[in-house]
């Protein structure tokens, strides 16, 4: 068997011109959203993410506005523009790209975001409202995923669901979207015993572990569809936690890495961003 190749870059690209046409309207009755993208330090693959979200905002028509700061910023001086972007009437999304560096604690500035400009969906009240089936903002990366699974052609309801991968950002969420479809969602992550075993039961399997080619073709079921969330870095190349080659001849619909999930996740932020400024207007 030879998979259906889940082409996100082609789906993030039909999302995003439908988002443009969107802006477009909503700039008509004076609605123009707005996001700040705040990059802390120099990490390279951030500086890579930041990046391709600026392009993203400038083709559908959102204001992006960037900070830049010195890897030596204090958690203080972060949470103080954090404070100035939550009052601040043109910016209706806040992403403050991570990992910070050590002397910043994530949580706390996490914590500081107003929720209903937190376009990531990674604060605790997001969390809650992903978490009782009342999302606010859809978290990106799982929102990205469900888009492609939904984009294989199979319904959710009633299947084997495995997320390998229990992350706050991923794994978690991830086991909540497909849950809320009607999925009997399994979740796996690193003290799993047989977890071959577990991924092979799978209908749907979501791999989000952090390791290169970790999932292999024998741990998948005949005919599953495989999201490949990994975006690992390997000689300057970017390979996916699962073996394309040998998944690929098992599976029924796998996603490339890259051109799968990454540019999904930055289509849903860019979407997050676009429902944040009608919120806003609507609560003006
Ligand atoms: P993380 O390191 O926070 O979490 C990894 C998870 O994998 C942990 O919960 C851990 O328990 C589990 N794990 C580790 N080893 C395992 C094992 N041997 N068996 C089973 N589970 C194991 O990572 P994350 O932030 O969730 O990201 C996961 C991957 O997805 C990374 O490669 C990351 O770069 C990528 N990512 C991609 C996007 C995107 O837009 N495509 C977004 C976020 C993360």
């Amino acid at each position: 068997m030879s998979a259906k190749i889940l082409n996100g870059k082609e789906v993030s690209e039909r999302i995003k011109t439908e988002l443009k046409d969107k802006v477009s309207e909503l700039k008509k009755i004076g609605i123009f959203p707005g996001l700040a993208v705040v990059l802390v330090g120099n990490d390279p693959a951030s500086r890579v993410y930041v990046n391709s979200k600026k392009r993203a905002c400038e083709f559908i028509g959102i204001e992006s506005f960037e900070y830049a700061l010195p890897e030596e910023t204090t958690e203080k001086q972060l949470l103080e523009l954090v404070a100035e972007l939550n009052a601040d009437k043109k910016v209706n999304g806040i992403l403050v790209q991570l990992p910070l560096p050590e002397q910043i604690n994530e949580e706390n500035i996490i914590n500081t975001i107003n929720p209903l400009k937190d376009v990531d969906a990674f604060h605790p009240f997001n969390v809650g409202r992903i978490m009782t089936g009342n999302p606010v903002f859809l978290p990106c990366t799982p929102a990205g995923v469900m888009e492609l699974v939904h984009e294989s052609g199979i319904d959710v309801k009633g299947k084997e669901c495995v997320v390998a991968g229990r992350s706050n950002i991923v794994g978690k969420p991830q086991a909540m979207l497909l849950l809320a479809e009607h999925g009997t969602v399994t979740i796996c992550h690193s003290r799993t015993v047989n977890l071959e075993e577990v991924c092979k039961r799978a209908d749907i399997l979501v791999a989000a572990v952090g390791k290169p080619e970790f999932i292999k073709g024998s741990m998948i079921k005949p005919g599953a569809v495989v999201i490949d969330v990994g975006i690992n870095r390997i000689n300057g190349k970017i390979v996916g936690d699962v073996e394309f080659a040998s998944a690929s001849e098992v599976a029924s619909a796998i996603t490339p890495v890259p051109g799968g999930v990454g540019p999904m996740t930055i289509a849903m932020l860019m979407k997050n961003t676009v429902k944040a400024a009608e919120l806003y207007y609507s609560r003006a």
